[in-house]
């Protein structure tokens, strides 16, 4: 592959065609990225972060034009581009510029008194070379966000971002050409996935994977062999669970925009709804009115996008396909053999009920605007239902009663949860964001995002003026002042008389 051709998936327009590099040339890669460490990583934490501000404004300046591009390049509405795309990242930018120093300063911590005298720290170095790769439902901000938070911790970073929205990739590098970063320093290389498995095999520091499960097992994988480090942000399958409390409305809009922004290609987006029997048939009703708003066309005003990746649109088909052959009931949309007569990307927001667990749709990640809803009638089972898949990335609780919104996001197996919002979390840079189970390893966002790309480095100190240590040679006569010292710091009748006197007469042996 030499050249990737942009499209937009909404029109078909063809723009720019991005030239890609070989396998091969990934070394020249790996080798300008270290040369560009050096002198970025001699650098003081403020001088890096003082970057961040000249980016956070320049972004701003052309947050439209930004929109634009990701909105061409994804089929996404451009509100939708410009809020959770650019709007999020400047927050998160933001909140870096005032925190990275506090985060990677070198910390003293605490020392036991068995090592009395000493001083203990944690530095946070720069790994080296740091790969990231992203997929292309959110091009730009789950790009910026892991590179950022690798360049402010000293690191030179490598991005190959989803061939499937080059020009995203394309615009990243002018923005990082503008702001100024040295050469080197922030490589965007645009290739397919074999591409991203020579980065892989080209043994960087460390690996931050956005996408699916199956890539970022073979990631896992390939860096397992060569001791890479990775985070993984993978796929989801999340639940919403709606009690008979909640407030219909809100929860009806939220279930409507949750599984819907961005065509439900949101890694947590909702891809399961679980409703109170009470309310199940009140619910359905208010949410086929809802869907009948949405605007859905090519103009700056629509509700709904469309779908980004012609392929993602064969596994939705699939999904529901096999779960109408089960016995799911369309309440609301086209099934989808009509959807083929009319060759669009807009696919129509699809509502399935009488749905089991043992249907594709509630089990795969569907990553398209279905609604899947399913009736429940305790609490302790639709904890059991939501568990139930092998995902685990971000979950929603919808009830007045907000002890039990807590006590079940406590229940529930999942990286974030939501009570009576929806995909809010990520939004928040204090909170950490990744997944449990197959929906991914580590975390990003929080205070671990930016020491994650570090190596912890462990400085103990000794003023040095005793000429030898409680537990070193000569051992003769210490074993019992030892077994004394610990039975009077850690025992059942702890006596710290006997502690100290036995620390004296180790400590006079040895000094
Ligand atoms: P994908 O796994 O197909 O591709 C992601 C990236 O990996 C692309 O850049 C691709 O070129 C690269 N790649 C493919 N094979 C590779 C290999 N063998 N070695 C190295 N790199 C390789 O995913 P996608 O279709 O682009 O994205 C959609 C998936 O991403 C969904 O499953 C979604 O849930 C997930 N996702 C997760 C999060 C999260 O934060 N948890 C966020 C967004 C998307």
């Amino acid at each position: 592959m030499h050249a990737l051709k942009a499209m937009n998936p909404a029109t078909g327009e063809e723009g720019e065609i991005i030239q890609t590099i070989e396998p091969y040339q990934v070394e020249e890669v790996m080798e300008e990225a270290w040369d560009a460490f050096e002198d970025w990583s001699s650098k003081s934490v403020q001088e890096r972060v003082s970057t961040l501000r000249t980016l956070r404004i320049y972004i701003s300046d052309h947050a439209d034009e930004i929109a634009q591009s990701v909105s061409w390049s994804t089929g996404k509405p451009k509100i939708e581009a410009l809020t959770n795309e650019v709007l999020v990242l400047l927050d998160w930018i933001h909140h870096t510029e005032r925190t990275a120093v506090k985060e990677l300063k070198t910390r003293k911590v605490k020392t036991p008194i068995t090592l009395l005298g000493k001083k203990s720290y944690i530095a946070y170095e720069p790994r080296g070379v740091v790969l990231v790769i992203s997929p292309w439902n959110y091009p730009f901000y789950l790009a910026m966000v892991p590179v950022l938070s690798a360049l402010i911790a000293g690191n030179a970073v490598i991005i190959k971002p989803s061939e499937v929205t080059p020009a995203i990739g394309h615009l990243m590098e002018r923005i990082f050409t503008a702001v100024g970063f040295p050469k080197g320093l922030v490589q965007v290389v645009q290739g397919d996935g074999a591409i991203g498995a020579a980065l892989v095999a080209a043994s960087p520091n460390y690996v931050f994977f956005t996408g699916s499960v199956a890539t970022g097992k073979k990631i896992q994988v390939e860096a397992a062999k060569r001791l890479i480090p990775t985070t993984l942000e993978l796929g989801g399958k999340d639940p919403m669970i709606v009690f008979e409390d909640a407030h219909l409305e809100r929860t009806v809009r939220g279930a409507v925009w949750g599984s819907l922004a961005n065509s439900g290609q949101v890694c947590m987006s909702i891809e399961r709804i679980y409703v109170e029997r009470p309310i199940y048939d009140k619910f359905i009703a208010r949410l086929k009115r809802e869907l009948e708003s949405l605007k859905q066309n090519n103009r700056e005003d629509t509700d709904l996008g469309s779908m980004t990746f012609a392929k993602q649109i064969d596994i939705v088909r699939g999904q529901i396909d096999d779960a109408l052959e089960q016995g799911a009931v369309l309440e609301f949309g086209e099934r989808p053999v009509e959807w083929k007569m009319k060759k669009s990307m807009h696919l129509r927001p699809i509502v399935l009920t009488h749905v089991r667990h043992s249907m594709r749709v509630m089990q795969e990640e569907t990553f398209g605007p279905v609604l899947c809803i399913m009736p429940f009638d305790k609490e302790e089972e639709v904890i059991e239902l939501a568990n139930s898949t092998t995902y685990g990335l971000n979950a929603s609780v919808w009830t007045n009663n907000l002890e039990r919104g807590r006590r079940v996001a406590n229940a529930l197996q999942s990286g974030a949860v939501c009570i009576n919002d929806v995909n809010v979390s990520i939004a928040n840079p204090n909170l950490p964001f990744g997944g449990v189970k197959d929906s991914g390893i580590g975390r990003s966002h929080g205070s671990l995002g930016l020491q994650m790309f570090c190596h912890e480095k462990s400085i103990i100190e000794d003023p040095g003026r005793n000429k030898g240590e409680l537990h070193w040679y000569p051992y003769v006569g210490k074993y019992p002042l030892f077994l004394r010292m610990i039975q009077g710091l850690y025992g059942r009748n702890r006596n710290y008389v006997q502690f100290i006197r036995a620390f004296l007469s180790l400590s006079k042996k040895s000094r």
